[in-house]
């Protein structure tokens, strides 16, 4: 059976996956996924008929259509009955759409019905398929491309804020338009370029409504040391972004003599006082979420995967970790949530007691998280002062998604090169390449400031928009440089939003998306000036001059 995925950095050999995914997704997987998708599409035809005569859209649906392009994201969901859940409950609300539009549509994907069997939606896959439509100009696949990855970002991110009773009505709906735009064939290329950068729009908002929910929720983060070494007893590590799932689970564990860190993305946690308040919240464990198949391998303790980026487990820690949410793959346990979104950790909480954890502390080695936008900008004022008198020359910032291939050794080399009158800011797993390095000080203040996570993008740009404001200039006029790593499509969201606030001039690595046709990228380059990083001493030359 073949696939075709190109959706994240790690493609086979730059271009595509056909025979399976580097990332372990099957062509099974990927057949699913592609016919999801295109079931997403044909409800939203209908939908945006609905919003178009200004009615509104069940929450039900757009969570399903939210949750749907998640569980698609890499490294989310490799569990076929999952997928065919997810399939049946789409034709499910197209019908019910469909009845209420009640309207002549012709687009094949309104039109479709899903097959009955997996075979038979196998077999109609092939139609669903990225390049199924050989005729496609390419260019126009790109940007629709482009536009479904930024939008899968954008799920990730919401449903992250939804979980929380936060959410955009008109990011809500963007889903729908932006799906049913990716259909419409009578769309120009500039204008499914004006889409994207709506989605560029998009991401910035529902980063914005995310970062108001968890700093509401879990206070703001303040500048808070974590050790990154492991204690003695039983543990839980849990990965991913999700922070309410994090706490129930503090909740649950409270007094158990269980010990919890997090891990990856969840790092940030730890600078939230609402989470930061339980002392069993250890620390932070391992490093980034490529080597978790190694990290992982035998610990005598549990793991939970709130989000991605879950990797295909080894036989000695598969009976020890567990999924939670969209995440899922064949035979590991998932805990499910109830109606008001509760869930019940007995089962890991259980495991995590029988297997005993470590049997003694390491020694202590901590680094600094949590400077937000609000931590970041209460020392402004000495921040604007070192600029001026020349203390601090030039900000950085280094981060985004991490990955495996060996060319992202980069971003630690570039980090440990830059000059010591610099400051670093940092988000996303990309920091793992350097945040355990001493940095020191510089003017008194840390020279590397931990953001926080993916959609902390947010808070780095309220960052950069105060310092402009106080310098009176432009974004693209501070001393600021943008070193930027992707690799799942959450950092499409990031990107694209990064280029709707008119952010120009990013480095971006460590290979430019596969997905970018030539006449895009040229579109991207001339319009916003986006550079594929060289070396660290040739972009460090250009940026400082
Ligand atoms: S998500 Fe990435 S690694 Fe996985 S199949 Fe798609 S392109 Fe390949």
């Amino acid at each position: 059976m073949e696939m075709f995925c190109y959706q994240c950095e790690q493609t086979a050999f730059g271009k595509g996956c056909t025979k399976g995914g580097v990332c372990g997704k099957t062509p099974e997987i990927a057949a699913l996924q592609d016919l999801l998708i295109y079931q997403l599409k044909g409800i939203s035809i209908y939908a945006n008929k609905l919003i178009e005569k200004g009615e509104k859209i069940d929450k039900e649906v757009v969570k399903f259509v939210e949750d749907s392009l998640f569980m698609t994201l890499t490294n989310v969901n490799f569990n076929s009955e999952d997928h065919l859940k997810a399939l049946k409950k789409s034709q499910q609300i197209k019908e019910v759409l469909r009845e209420k539009v009640n309207a002549d549509v012709k687009n094949e994907e309104a039109l479709y019905n899903l097959s009955s069997t997996k075979e038979e939606m196998l077999l109609d896959a092939k139609g669903a398929g990225i390049m199924y439509d050989e005729q496609l100009d390419g260019d126009i696949r790109s940007v629709r491309e482009t536009l479904k990855y930024g939008l899968k970002g954008i799920a990730a991110y919401s449903h992250q804020a939804r979980f929380i009773n936060y959410n955009s009505d008109e990011v809500d709906d963007f889903y729908f338009k932006a799906l049913s735009s990716m259909t419409d064939d009578s769309l120009k290329l500039e204008e499914l370029i004006g889409c994207l950068m709506k989605a560029g729009k998009m991401s910035v908002k529902v980063m914005e409504v995310l970062d108001k929910a968890n700093n509401e929720k879990y206070n703001s983060p303040t500048p808070t040391k974590v050790n990154v070494n492991i204690k003695k007893g039983p543990f839980i590590v849990v990965s991913g972004h999700d922070f309410r799932d994090l706490q129930m689970l503090l909740d649950q564990t409270e007094g158990k003599g269980i010990n919890i860190y997090t891990h990856g993305e969840m790092l940030p946690a730890h600078g939230y006082p609402e989470l930061n308040k339980y002392s069993h919240l250890v620390g932070n464990f391992g490093s980034a979420w490529q080597n978790q198949q190694k990290e992982f391998d035998s610990i005598p303790g549990c793991i939970l995967m709130t989000t991605n980026c879950l990797m295909k487990p080894r036989d000695s820690y598969k009976d020890r970790i567990f999924t939670t949410s969209v995440v899922g793959f064949d035979e590991i346990k998932h805990i499910d949530k109830d109606e008001n979104g509760n869930k019940d950790f007995s089962e890991i909480i259980e495991k995590a007691l029988e297997l005993g954890g470590y049997e003694e502390d390491d020694e202590v080695k901590e680094i600094l998280v949590g400077f937000g936008h609000k931590a970041t900008l209460s020392n402004a004022e000495a921040i604007i002062n070192a600029v001026k008198n020349g203390q601090v020359k030039h900000f950085f910032l280094i981060g985004g998604c991490d990955g495996a291939k060996p060319g992202r050794n980069y971003y630690t080399e570039f980090a440990e090169k830059v000059p010591k009158d610099a400051i670093i800011l940092t988000l996303a797993c990309g920091k793992y390449r350097f945040n355990k390095l001493e940095f020191g000080e510089v003017a008194g203040l840390p020279r590397l400031l931990d953001v926080g996570q993916c959609n902390d993008a947010y808070s780095a740009v309220r960052i950069a928009l105060a310092l402009a404001d106080a310098f009176g200039c432009g974004i693209n006029d501070l001393p600021l440089s943008l070193i930027i790593s992707w690799y799942e499509q959450k950092a499409v969201a990031d990107l694209l939003a990064l280029l709707s606030l008119g952010v120009k001039g990013i480095y971006l690595g460590p290979s430019l998306p596969a997905f970018l046709s030539p006449n895009v990228l040229k579109y991207l380059v001339d319009n916003f000036d986006i550079k594929p990083i060289s070396t660290p001493d040739e972009d460090l030359k250009e940026i400082l001059g």
